[in-house]
């Protein structure tokens, strides 16, 4: 449906305020923080800047809730998601418009989000009426047990800026469909999507309580105090490895379970019997969705020594290709980065590669303002020891490094904390499955340049996190298992 709002009417409409006990308020302190268009560096508007008092509230509130939400029929939280999906589908327009404004993305991509973001509502009101629990006799023939599952209570999502949508319905989602109430804490730089979540999510009928939403420029000072109270039962994050530890570190304090999606360093690993068409398509999928800012991104693009030229060339060739520019803009393939410090770090991994013997087979460069553009780049024969290869690059930025054998690449891939998602291009089956099994990694895209739906469980190894998000798994990090013994006499 096409948008019927101009984008400062959109803004406009969009609530600015915390959401507590089903109330829009200003918070404590009525400060506020600044939404920046990273497309021209402009402040879009002021929204409402919790202290540590609104989170406080915003506890209690979902505390108070926890209880008359776990005992709703599963078919009404269910019907709550369905409207929930239908109402968010039917307002695409407006809300990829939003998500290109605060975040930057090109809008055909702030459209597949929106779709995706919806999309988990749709398969978490499916999953809403499949809890079950288990009955059983001990082996011994004398006792039976009674499984029950139940919300794990109260929870805490954290989410971060660059799937604005998406990462808060692929937590919302099993939430509702549990039975917990949820305190949102979306990241600052990109709020406006939730807070217009929350709004769509009142629209279906969700009761007032369940779902708080506070947005804060500190978020150390206002969620540590959360995960000490003892009335979190869970935190949900998705975001840094760095910020992952830290409040990984305070959940032990109070023994809270977490799901932690953290961050990735992902191989693209391509064999010389692989079809080239598909693997630099995938690459550039991999590599370009979001403007590289994906904690999927290839990050090390591994290419046999055989086919290393030509990957290169016809890579840059498709990356020299892409238009940069504003995300509003019809004919936008790539938009800005979130921030200055982004795009600085971003040319310091360059600068770095190149002085370590990369060269740069297309871009390299930061694009003068207003915005933080990057232009699309290619690097080949870069070594090893480039920083780059060991962090999260999270811009539009290839690294390709040759390679000569399948056991010395299955090693250089591994070796690294990270292990989110690994990508291998190959025809020949034998080498698909074993590089499948021996990559040290929760995903692997086979032949495809993405792994993201729903219906699968997404999740990493190593520092990239703990437990998975989506499929059939998604809901029980948001169940807790009872079990009940019950001797039977005579
Ligand atoms: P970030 O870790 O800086 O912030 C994530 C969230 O944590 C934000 O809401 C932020 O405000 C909050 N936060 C920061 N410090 C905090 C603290 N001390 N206490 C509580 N909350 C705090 O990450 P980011 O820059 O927003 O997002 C990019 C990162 O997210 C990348 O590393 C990326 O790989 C990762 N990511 C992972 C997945 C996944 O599914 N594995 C998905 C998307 C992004």
């Amino acid at each position: 449906m096409p948008t019927t709002l101009s984008a400062d009417e959109l803004i406009a409409s969009v609530p600015k305020h915390l959401l507590i006990g089903g109330r829009w308020v200003a918070g404590a302190t009525r400060r506020t923080l600044a939404v920046d268009d990273p497309a021209t560096g402009t402040v879009l508007c002021e929204i409402a800047d919790a202290d540590v008092e609104d989170g406080r509230q915003a506890l209690d509130a979902a505390f108070e809730a926890q209880d008359g939400w776990a005992d709703t029929p599963a078919r009404e939280r269910s019907d709550i998601l369905r409207r929930a999906y239908e109402i968010i589908l039917s307002r695409t327009e407006d809300l990829a418009l939003l998500m290109t404004l605060e975040m930057g993305k090109p809008l055909a991509e702030a459209r597949g989000e929106v779709a995706y973001a919806a999309e988990f509502f749709r398969w978490f009101s499916e999953e809403a009426v499949r809890v079950d629990g288990g009955f059983s006799r001990t082996p011994d023939g004398r006792n039976r047990i009674l499984v029950m599952r139940q919300p794990v209570g109260p929870c805490l999502l954290i989410t971060p800026w660059n799937f604005p949508l998406a990462m808060g319905t692929r937590k919302i989602g099993p939430a509702i469909a549990a039975g917990c109430t949820m305190v949102l804490k979306p990241a600052p730089q990109t709020p406006l999507s939730s807070l217009a979540l929350a709004r769509i999510l009142q629209e279906a009928g969700l009761p007032d309580g369940v779902l708080q939403v506070i947005t804060t420029s500190r978020p150390g000072d206002v969620v540590a105090p959360l995960l000490r109270s003892g009335q979190i039962r869970k935190l949900s994050f998705t975001g840094s490895t760095q910020v992952g530890r830290v409040l990984l570190a305070q959940c032990a304090e109070a023994v809270v379970r977490t799901s932690m999606e953290l961050g990735g360093n992902a191989p693209f690993i391509v064999f010389p019997d692989a079809d080239l068409d598909l693997a630099v398509e995938g690459a550039m999928t991999a590599k370009m969705r979001n403007m590289g800012e994906a904690c999927t991104a290839a990050n090390r693009l591994f290419v046999h020594r055989r086919i290393a030229d030509e990957f290169g060339w016809r890579l840059a060739a498709r990356m020299r290709s892409l238009r940069v520019g504003a995300g509003t803009a019809d004919d936008t393939d790539v938009g800005p980065l979130i921030d200055e410090a982004s795009r600085r770090k971003i040319s310091a991994l360059v600068n770095d590669a190149v002085s370590r013997g990369a060269r740069v087979l297309t871009g390299g460069t930061a694009i003068e303002g207003p915005g933080y553009f990057y232009s699309p780049t290619v690097l080949t024969e870069v070594d090893l020891s480039s920083e780059m290869l060991k962090t999260e690059i999270f811009g539009p930025v290839a690294p390709i490094v040759a390679f000569d054998d399948e056991a010395e690449i299955v090693r250089t891939a591994n070796a690294t904390d990270w292990g989110l998602v690994g990508y291998v291009f190959t025809r020949d089956i034998d080498r698909a499955l074993r590089l499948c099994e021996r990559l040290d990694v929760g995903m692997v895209g086979l032949n495809t340049g993405l792994v993201s739906t729903p219906a699968a469980p997404f999740g990493g190894v190593k520092q990239s996190g703990l437990g998975r998000e989506g499929g059939r798994v998604g809901i029980e990090e948001f169940l807790e298992y009872k079990y009940v013994a019950i001797p039977v006499r005579g």
